[in-house]
């Protein structure tokens, strides 16, 4: 929702008594009943701060885990000993909903309560969400002075904490404001909240419309972010101006999406003075081709595209990959702006930088890494999107869930007609995504280890699709990631690391939405368990004839299983098979 620096600026003219101070009593009654909820790490400052902060705005102060010790008569550290961390995390996430409740209050949480999508999505709901973000020194130096951090209790307290910090980097980022601090100075923290609040506020409108949703991708000099909401594209041109002013744009497009919004997208970068040309494609997978790909080349050479101007993907993942592939080509590679109207593109194609074509021998085959400069998702832009569509980008949705974060597949579970129906949860599901997809490539931007557990149900989805010839009629690939991932599941069970339970759920919740889940539910299928093998082989997942694939201990517990014996994997297929006759 804004920019991370800011908190540092008003900080320092703070320091040099260049500001008059923010009349509090406004910003109270700006926020309108909602409360003020503090998140960051252990040691950010949150109980300190919050007690000032809620002294000026005249609500209560009530910090989280106090309130968990004294209604469990038990330390934080007690309780994750007695009954461990899932337990200790169940219950917090119904104080921080009763509190939340009974608000408006400053409400102090736990450094992994946002962590949790339900809370975040009750924060997200009833209050306003604040980072608080000290220097990694002044964290270290608090909570060196406490022993009573149960998440601390390690051999290097200094690495767990740096790891920690990375780890929840993301997602505390999903805040609706960051503030940073140079000294960690309390009196100044609280300053700079009510400034930022007081400037966010619209007082004629009342509290704060709809979190505007912002998720960074931290790859150093390639670092960008992702600006997720409704409304983001009537921006476009302001935030591309932001990071290359006086550019020419060339907008890559296809013709559903064109008259849909590239009118709007061409009014937006006129106001700001940015030229723009538009390149339409056929819509569809067969335009991620060889043709289209010189087509498109040729285009932008003609339109005069210079390596410092800015290729605009205005699409789905289709556009966002030949697009990309065509940035990363044209005088050796012209920034990229990706501005995904899909579901998948929104939380999975266009961040991250994989771009490509396809070839006559397999999909993605053709491509390039060409990490985006800006990622702009209009949620709003999804209510256009055909149902199926939209659907099979939920299966992608979904896909983080079963990657590494069982809770907010349980958001999933509770909230998904919400996300489908363009409330809140929407946007809190694609925000949560990117956090997710932003990790993973952080950690592993060209898929050496990590990052393929993106791969998730592609194995076996890839396959599917080769199979059914991209015959969209019959499946697309949203779709066979979804029997793809159940599948991945059931093998996982066959093969004794995740129980049936977890197996089942997964294929119940895909089913709920209307997603396929097996084989047999692809249209007219008949392959035999060899062709499905050998379309497998073709995948590029294929490391020196070994078949990889992505299984699960349970339902947010995926890991790489390299070297599979063909055996186990015929055997699964020949059962899922039968079951299609
Ligand atoms: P798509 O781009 O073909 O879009 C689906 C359809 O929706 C198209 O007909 C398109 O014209 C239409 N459309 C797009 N936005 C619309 C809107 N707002 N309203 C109405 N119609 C709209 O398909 P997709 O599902 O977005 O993407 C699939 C592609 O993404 C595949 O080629 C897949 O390989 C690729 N992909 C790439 C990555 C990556 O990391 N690069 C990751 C996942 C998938």
């Amino acid at each position: 929702m804004d920019g991370a620096n800011e908190g540092h600026l008003d900080q320092a003219e703070e320091f040099m008594g260049q500001r008059q101070p923010v009349d509090a009593g406004r910003v109270a009654a700006a926020l309108g009943g909602r409360s003020v909820v503090l998140v960051g790490m252990m040691g950010a400052g949150k109980t300190s701060v919050g007690k000032r902060l809620a002294a000026k705005l005249g609500v209560p102060f009530v910090d989280a885990d106090a309130e968990i010790e004294a209604g469990a008569q038990l330390t934080i550290s007690e309780i994750f000993e007695r009954f461990g961390e899932h337990y200790f995390r169940e219950g917090e996430r119904k104080v921080i909903a009763r509190l939340l409740n009974g608000g408006p209050l400053v409400l102090a949480t736990g450094g992994g309560a946002f962590m949790n999508a339900t809370t975040r999505d009750n924060i997200a709901a009833r209050g306003v969400s604040i980072w608080l973000k000290p220097s990694f020194e002044v964290l270290l130096a608090r909570v060196r002075k406490k022993s009573n951090r149960p998440l601390l209790k390690t051999a290097d307290p200094e690495q767990t904490l740096r790891r920690l910090l990375e780890e929840r980097t993301p997602t505390y980022a999903l805040a609706d404001f960051t503030i940073e601090s140079l000294d960690g100075s309390h009196d100044a923290v609280v300053e700079a909240i009510l400034r930022r609040l007081d400037a966010a506020l619209d007082r004629d409108a009342g509290p704060v419309q709809e979190a505007r949703r912002k998720v960074d991708v931290p790859l150093g000099g390639r670092a960008y972010s992702i600006l997720i909401g409704p409304g983001v594209l009537g921006e476009a041109g302001d935030e591309i101006a932001r990071i290359a002013p006086g550019v020419h744009c060339a907008i890559v497009t296809d013709a559903r999406v064109a008259p849909l919004y590239l009118d709007r997208l061409r009014a937006s970068l006129n106001q700001v003075g940015l030229r723009s040309t538009a390149i339409v494609c056929p819509p569809g997978e067969a335009t991620k081709s060889y043709a289209e790909f010189a087509r498109v080349c040729d285009a932008l050479i003609e339109a005069r595209i210079e390596r410092r101007d800015v290729v605009i993907a205005l699409g789905g993942g289709v556009i966002g990959d030949l697009a990309g592939f065509c940035a990363a080509s044209v005088r050796r590679g012209v920034r990229l702006v990706q501005v995904p109207t899909t579901l998948l593109a929104q939380v999975d194609s266009s961040v991250g930088g994989k771009t490509g074509i396809n070839s006559r021998h397999g999909k993605n085959l053709i491509g390039a890494f060409h990490q985006p400069s800006l990622v702009l998702a209009d949620t709003l832009c999804l209510d256009t999107l055909g149902a199926r569509d939209f659907r099979a980008g939920y299966a992608e949705v979904v896909k983080y869930g079963l990657i590494g974060d069982r809770n907010f597949f349980e958001f999933l579970e509770s909230n998904w007609r919400g996300v489908f129906a363009g409330a809140p949860p929407r946007a809190e599901a694609i925000a949560v995504s990117c956090a997710a997809k932003a990790r993973v490539v952080a950690a592993d931007e060209t898929e050496q280890g990590e990052r393929a557990l993106l791969n998730l149900g592609h194995t076996f989805g890839h396959a599917l699709e080769s199979l059914t010839g991209y015959d969209s009629a019959r499946l697309v690939h949203g779709e066979g990631v979804a029997i793809g991932m159940v599948s991945a599941f059931h093998f996982s069970r066959d093969l004794g690391f995740c129980s049936g339970q977890d197996a089942t759920r997964v294929e119940a919740h895909l089913k709920s939405v209307g997603l396929p889940t097996r084989m047999r539910d692809i249209p007219g299928f008949d392959a035999s368990p060899e062709d499905v093998l050998a379309a497998m082989r073709q995948d590029k997942k294929v490391e020196r004839g070994r078949l990889t694939f992505i299984l699960a201990r349970g339902i947010g517990e995926s890991f790489v299983a390299r070297d599979l014996e063909e055996a186990n994997v015929s055997a699964f297929l020949a059962r899922e098979l039968a079951l299609s006759t």
